[in-house]
């Protein structure tokens, strides 16, 4: 039977090779003139490339790496175990994370952060478990769901009573309180704080914030000894290898091929129509496309019932990350950062109230004066990257609301201005470096990355948005409605990330029902 898989982003790519692994004919169609989605390295001004979405590499799991073989396929890492320095712009020396070891919060924190991470990483050890499971009918209509449930409940008896009980207490707790509660250094607070918020639209007091933290900390169980990593050339050279994969399985990669609606014949996805007229029969159609993009703009409201078309109309899927990108005729040098660290994450997030104080504005969508920043200088590592002797600045800047108010092009500007002056308070004399800047807004990663509102997981991460719900009841299982037709990409289970896990799930889901399908013939 043929697959078309809707989008070339690094899931679409990694579901279309487990599907061509299980001996289907598969062709992939990209919008864009690229593979990657928002995994991608692309070109900043003349002689600086930048990865212009995601920059760094922290949920892959060691098991796709080497079920997909990405180091033959030309995948190498800059560097790998990469610090976390939380800045301080009065000059003292940064606060630095290396796995369960803290520099620069006090004795006291060092030891309750050792503690903190060995809980926190059994409680993610859980999450990671779910995050890779297929997730299953509350019904549990088969032996593998059965199968499924029982691991995930093994898993978490297998806690003991007591960390049992406090994964129960901590899981619908805000980030603010648990920090609050085990830490007293604020910049080790804030630099947790960040975590837990990046990517999602919550500020740190925001309920449900303990499950992003956790969603974050399973990526980085199951990356393992890669830790948060940097891949060489940008994160486009892991969506290339990807692509080398799914080639080497037989699957077909077209670029340039938007896809304009989804075929359906009696009640059944049975094909794609291009932007340019092309049509494409298929068996089953697997879209990493956002799902109210899916169902909405490619299927077509008129195929779904009622209430499900609700469910997707209300799902939110508004980005709260912009991205900033600096080329740089010379190393940056910030304050309290010794020159080594300058290759590490760098995070300007000093306190649990800063970070609420920068979230607080995009509630009435402006932008924050002070804003939160998650900073890498990929240069350092990867001098490829630039002309020798100068560097690339890239940075998630958080909390940009999608609707930037009345004078959206003011805002932009004041949004600019206020990350000029945040950056140069901590790096003096970075403006006098800059060559060119490149500000991307929610709505600018929308238009560039084809996805609804921008957002970092296509639609919230959020405990109604999670598991038997993601992105909706109804799409939970990667199968939709609508028969033959599938989701795979970030908007499904377990959310964003440059993982792959929801195009590795999507693909085993599909090739289940197929064999189920079978038995039953
Ligand atoms: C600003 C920003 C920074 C981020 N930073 C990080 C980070 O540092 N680390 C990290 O792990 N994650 C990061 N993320 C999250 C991560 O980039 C995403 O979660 C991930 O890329 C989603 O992958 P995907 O394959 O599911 O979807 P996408 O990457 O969005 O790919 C979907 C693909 O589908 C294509 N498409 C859409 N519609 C059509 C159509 N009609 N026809 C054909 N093709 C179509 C698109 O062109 C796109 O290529 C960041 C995200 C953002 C927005």
């Amino acid at each position: 039977m043929r697959h078309i898989v809707i989008g070339g982003g690094h899931n679409g790519l990694v579901c279309a090779t487990y599907l061509a692994r299980g001996g289907a004919e598969v062709v992939v169609l990209e919008a864009g003139d690229r593979v990657g989605g928002a995994a991608v390295t692309s070109e900043l001004c003349p002689g600086f490339r930048v990865s212009a979405g995601a920059h760094l590499l922290s949920a892959l799991p060691q098991r796709l790496l080497l079920e997909l073989d990405l180091q033959r396929h030309g995948l190498r890492l800059a560097a790998q175990a990469l610090r976390t320095c939380n800045l301080s712009d009065s000059g003292a020396p940064a606060l630095t994370i290396s796995g369960a070891t803290v520099h620069g919060a006090g004795d006291k924190d060092a030891a309750a952060f050792a503690d903190f991470c060995r809980r926190m990483s059994r409680f993610a050890g859980v999450m990671d478990t779910l995050s890779q499971t297929v997730p299953f009918r509350l019904s549990l209509s088969t032996w593998r769901e059965r199968l499924d449930a029982l691991r995930i409940a093994w898993k978490i008896r297998a806690l003991g009573s007591a960390p049992m009980r406090e994964l129960l207490r901590i899981g619908a707790m805000n980030a603010y309180d648990l920090l609050s509660e085990n830490f007293e250094s604020p910049r080790l607070q804030g630099a947790l704080g960040l975590d837990a918020t990046l990517g999602a639209e919550y500020g740190p007091r925001s309920p449900g914030t303990v499950l992003t933290l956790l969603h974050r900390w399973a990526g980085r169980v199951r990356a393992g000894a890669l830790g948060i990593a940097q891949p060489a050339g940008g994160m486009g050279s892991v969506s290339e290898a990807l692509a080398s994969a799914a080639r080497a399985a037989g699957v077909q990669v077209r670029t340039n091929a938007p896809v304009e609606a989804i075929l359906v014949e009696n009640d059944r996805a049975c094909g794609v129509r291009l932007q340019s007229g092309e049509t494409l029969q298929s068996g089953s159609v697997i879209s990493s496309a956002d799902p109210k993009t899916t169902f909405l703009k490619l299927l077509g409201a008129r195929h779904l019932d009622a209430d499900f078309v609700r469910r997707i109309d209300h799902l939110r899927v508004r980005g709260l990350v912009a991205k900033m990108h600096l080329a740089l005729d010379g190393a940056p040098s910030f304050r309290g950062l010794d020159p080594a660290q300058l290759g590490g994450r760098l995070l300007v997030s000093p306190d649990l109230d800063y970070l609420e104080l920068a979230f607080n504005p995009s509630k009435y969508r402006d932008v924050p004066e002070q804003p939160a920043l998650e900073i890498t200088v990929p240069t350092i590592r990867d001098p490829t990257l630039a002309p020798a002797g100068k560097h690339v600045m890239s940075i998630n800047v958080m909390f940009v609301p999608y609707d930037l108010g009345a004078d959206p092009a003011a805002a932009r500007d004041r949004l600019f201005q206020n990350m000029l002056a945040t950056l140069q308070r901590h790096c003096p004399g970075i403006r006098e470096r800059i060559v060119f800047a490149e500000l991307l807004t929610p709505s600018d990663l929308e238009r560039r990355f084809r996805a609804a509102g921008g957002h970092w997981h296509h639609c919230a991460l959020s405990l109604d948005q999670f598991f038997f719900t993601r992105p909706v009841p109804g799409a939970a299982r990667y199968l939709t409605p609508m028969p033959g037709l599938a989701l795979c990409g970030a908007g499904s289970h377990p959310g964003g990330d440059v993982s792959g896990i929801a195009g590795r799930n999507a693909a085993l889901a599909v090739l289940r029902q197929e064999s189920e399908h079978a038995g039953r013939h």
